[in-house]
């Protein structure tokens, strides 16, 4: 079972939940995911949006209440990198 980190705690301040404030955020990923994707999904740390991006569909989701908007980073792309 790995561990990944989602927020330092920069990111965690950049990316707190607009509606509660809460640094529990996570990104939400499109398309078909790769298995590094699912696991990550399976262990809570993106939400996978489906196979079809839209256009300005949020991309962060918090985990305490729901909310969801637009928000890039590259987290995916760091996943992918380590
Ligand atoms: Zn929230």
């Amino acid at each position: 079972m790995s561990t990944i980190e989602i927020n330092t705690p920069t990111e965690a301040r950049r990316f707190a939940c607009p509606d509660c404030r809460s640094g529990a955020t996570v990104q939400i990923i499109y398309g078909v995911p790769d298995d590094v994707l699912r696991t990550a999904a399976d262990e809570g740390d993106v939400v996978l949006g489906g196979w079809l991006t839209e256009i300005d569909a949020p991309t962060r989701h918090c985990r305490a209440c729901g909310s969801e908007w637009v928000d890039a980073d590259e987290y995916v792309e760091r996943l992918h990198s380590s």
